[in-house]
């Protein structure tokens, strides 16, 4: 069953935040002044449950789902994601199942997450010295090496990993080389992703912005020239480029590069809404339709016409769109 938007895009691609909360106060995700002890996070009964989502991930198989990422928030929060894992893979055998991390708790969950049936984990890492992963992450309680030994972990155990490190500018470009050399050594996939005006509360501005460009001629002048590749297949969000030992970077560059008219995700929220754009301000509420009774079925009908409406392109229209419009948080959403 054949199921494209406005704009000729099918959906391949779930991210479902599964929380939204988190460990780290990286301060261009949720700064501390707006998710302090008085934020008001979602209640238990406000999250959707596992079975919940697992009906939404049913319901997406037959118009062509290929791909799900949970996410949050910090997933590994959430109690027992594990049983989330296993019944998404009982859902779709063949369903690459992948998992976004700032890896804090990778190193206790690594092998049962494997054993799930998950594929891939992607660790959010974008320092490596103490004082700025530190400063970046607003935590005082881990360090890049706690990350680096989930890593470990998730390798060890037979999960695909990759590494992706924010940018920003005068505030960590000196951990570029650090970085990738970390994981050149481990043979892991590195992606740069530009510094995005998600939510409301980060105070972007497009001058800390370090472009996939900028990022390029860092690397180049300490591991030589990168050569591209061209892309694996259509839709594909990283700009991937490789050293002439064969080593791969990835730059994600919707700021100054946008990928909009490929791009085939549709977002799940923790509390049950479904997004069709990272910079949307309003959401789809599944959870009301799940709890009224809906069944797989008539979850596919609504996700359908809402996907034969959608019409979004933010990060194509940015310098026009309208500023005054509040968007939804990336750690409500999913990242
Ligand atoms: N807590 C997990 C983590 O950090 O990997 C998963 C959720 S986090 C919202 C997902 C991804 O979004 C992370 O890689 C993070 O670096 C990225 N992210 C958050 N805020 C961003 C921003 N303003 N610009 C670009 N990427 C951002
Ligand atoms: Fe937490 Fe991930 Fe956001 Fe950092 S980027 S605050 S780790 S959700
Ligand atoms: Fe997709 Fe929206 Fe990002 Fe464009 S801005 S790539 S439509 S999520």
């Amino acid at each position: 069953m054949r199921l494209v938007d406005r704009r000729e895009r099918p959906l391949h691609d779930l991210r479902i935040s599964i929380t939204d909360r988190c460990n780290f106060r990286c301060t261009y995700c949720m700064p501390r002044e707006h998710f302090g002890p008085e934020h008001d996070f979602l209640h238990r009964d406000s999250l959707l449950t596992y079975e919940e989502i697992t009906t939404v991930v049913r319901a997406l198989l037959p118009t062509g789902l290929r791909k799900v990422r949970l996410t949050g928030g910090e997933p590994l929060l959430r109690r027992d994601i594990t049983t989330l894992i296993s019944l998404i893979r009982k859902a779709g055998p063949n369903l690459d199942i992948a998992l976004t991390t700032n890896g804090s708790l990778l190193k206790r969950h690594a092998d049962n997450l494997r054993k799930a049936g998950l594929n891939r984990v992607t660790v959010s890492l974008d320092a490596m010295d103490t004082h700025v992963f530190q400063s970046m992450a607003d935590t005082q309680q881990h360090s890049a090496d706690d990350v680096m030994e989930g890593i470990e972990h998730a390798l060890a155990a037979g999960l695909g990993v990759k590494v992706n490190t924010v940018v920003q500018k005068n505030v960590n470009e000196e951990q570029i080389p650090k970085l990738a050399d970390a994981c050149i050594q481990r043979s892991i996939p590195l992606r740069f992703i530009e510094y995005m005006d998600v939510g409301n509360t980060n105070a972007w501005v497009f001058d800390e912005v370090v472009s996939g460009e900028e990022v390029r001629s860092i690397l180049e002048q300490h591991h030589g020239p990168l050569l591209p590749e061209k892309p694996k297949h259509k839709g594909e969000v990283a700009r991937r480029y490789t050293t002439v030992d064969g080593h791969e970077f990835g730059f994600i560059e919707s700021v100054t590069n946008p990928f909009c008219g490929d791009c085939t995700r549709a977002r799940l929220s923790a509390h049950g809404s479904l997004y069709t754009c990272l910079f949307s301000s309003k959401g789809h509420d599944l959870k009301g339709m799940l709890r009224m009774g809906a069944n797989q079925a008539a979850m596919g009908l609504a996700i359908r016409s809402i996907w034969l409406q959608r019409n979004d392109r933010y990060s194509m229209d940015r310098a026009t769109a309208e500023k005054k419009t509040e968007k939804v948080e990336m750690s409500f959403i999913g990242g």
